[in-house]
């Protein structure tokens, strides 16, 4: 299966064939044996942050306890160890999204930071006054609020893509807001409060068309999807650490080399730099440039552990397994009285959100986490979305792959007790 396609495409007989063994790949996540209110724990916030799997945990501590160092600047051993396994962990993020240099691969904060990174580089330097940026409706803030400043600043228009009642991009109106005025589209993958599988690899060759970049927030696409961002041909894709099983405060930008290199730098400081003097700076090449000051090396150093855990899983097979879930939770939950699903669209991912008749999401949430189960309850940071179909919050139901159908059966079961609460 390549990005963007419909989950079903994940379920080839092969693939099938060699199901996760869920069980045991449950003993690698220490949180997940735990009882919450006396209930054993059913984490579906996956969306929100993944669990960690041990040798997450263990890198960390094995950094701290054996070779804390500074990195790039030391001769001593600690930082040469430091630094090589930080530039290895760049290594593992460029296999993952296979991308055609280490280099094209800068380790930022978070999805956020990255996004930021993008509008204030590429938009600063190449908007202009009635330049356009298009974005979606369905977009997190974090793939709006930057636009909207750096085009409030720039004069520059944001442009949005609409959604149909089932949380579908409406490609005709896509093609329609393309012009030569397009500068830049900024489109999710996965959209995280309806579940949408976004058709980015039609979105990004109609935006080239245009010459516009595409910036692919990656967030909720990279966990869950195969990736290959050459065959993708975007110019940037972004993610998060802490989605991805590793830690919070490290993400992955991915930038075409070529227009990485012609870009300004986003942060000044120590590291981005070739020399200083009072009278002129020069910069420091790609990646470097981008990554001013003493980066989260360690967070960069358990994100590439949980890469390589991924990778030994198998991202299919993942997708095989996500995919039989959120089929299976999907016709659960259709089944309940009082609920209604809010986003329907027929390529989704392991996320559903829905709302109950008369019941605020926050209740919903309440009552869940009574038995154990652990879902998200709001507007997920896409208030846009909640506007679009009208309702305040939504409940948000997210799987991994060391979610099992006997969790799922747990989460309906709780559901069964808020409307017996409420009705
Ligand atoms: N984009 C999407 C689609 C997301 O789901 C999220 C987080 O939920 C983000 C961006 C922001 O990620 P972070 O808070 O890790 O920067």
């Amino acid at each position: 299966m390549t990005t963007g396609q419909s989950m079903t495409a994940a379920g080839s007989s092969s693939i099938g064939e060699s199901r996760l063994d869920v069980e045991q790949i449950r003993q690698d996540f220490p949180i997940l044996g735990q009882q919450v209110n006396g209930k054993p724990l059913v984490y579906l916030d996956n969306a929100a942050t993944a669990q960690k799997p041990r040798v997450v945990i263990d890198a960390i501590q094995e950094y701290y306890q054996t070779y804390n160092s500074n990195i790039h600047r030391g001769v001593h051993h600690l930082s040469q160890v430091a630094t090589e396994a930080y530039e290895k962990a760049r290594v593992k993020a460029q296999r993952l999204l296979n991308a055609s240099e280490s280099r094209e691969i800068i380790f930022v904060r978070s999805t956020t930071e990255a996004i930021n990174l993008v509008a204030q580089t590429f938009g600063r330097e190449r908007l202009q006054a009635g330049d356009e940026v298009v974005v979606s409706a369905m977009e997190h803030h974090s793939n709006i609020v930057p636009w909207q400043m750096i085009c409030q600043e720039k004069d520059a228009r944001l442009r949005v893509i609409p959604i149909n009642d089932k949380g579908e991009l409406l490609l005709e109106e896509y093609e329609r807001l393309l012009s030569e005025r397009t500068r830049v589209v900024a489109v999710t993958h996965i959209s995280n409060a309806l579940g949408t599988i976004n058709p980015i690899e039609q979105m990004i060759e109609m935006a080239h068309q245009y010459d516009a970049a595409v910036l692919i927030d990656g967030a909720q696409g990279a966990p869950h999807l195969p990736l290959d961002v050459q065959a993708l041909d975007c110019e940037f894709y972004a993610f998060s650490g802490h989605k991805f099983y590793g830690p919070t405060g490290v993400g992955v930008l991915y930038g075409k080399g070529d227009l990485l290199d012609s870009l300004p730098p986003y942060q000044g400081g120590g590291e981005m730099i070739l020399s200083v003097s009072f009278e002129e700076t020069t910069y420091n090449v790609v990646p470097h440039r981008f990554e001013a000051g003493t980066p989260n090396i360690v967070g960069a150093i358990a994100l590439g552990k949980a890469i390589d855990y991924v990778i030994h899983i198998g991202l299919e097979r993942i997708a095989y397994h996500e995919d039989e879930l959120f089929r299976y939770a999907t016709q659960q939950l259709s089944g309940l009285p009082d609920l209604t699903i809010i986003g329907t669209a027929d390529s989704k991912a392991s996320i559903i959100s829905f709302v109950m008749d008369d019941i605020h999401a926050h209740d919903v949430g309440t009552i869940l986490d009574q038995e154990g189960v652990a879902v998200r309850t709001g507007h997920h940071c896409a208030q846009p979305v909640m506007d679009r179909f009208e309702v305040p919050a939504t409940s948000r139901a997210s799987f991994a792959f060391y979610n099992t159908k006997e969790e799922v059966d747990v989460l309906v079961e709780g559901i069964g007790k808020v409307i017996e609460v409420f009705k």
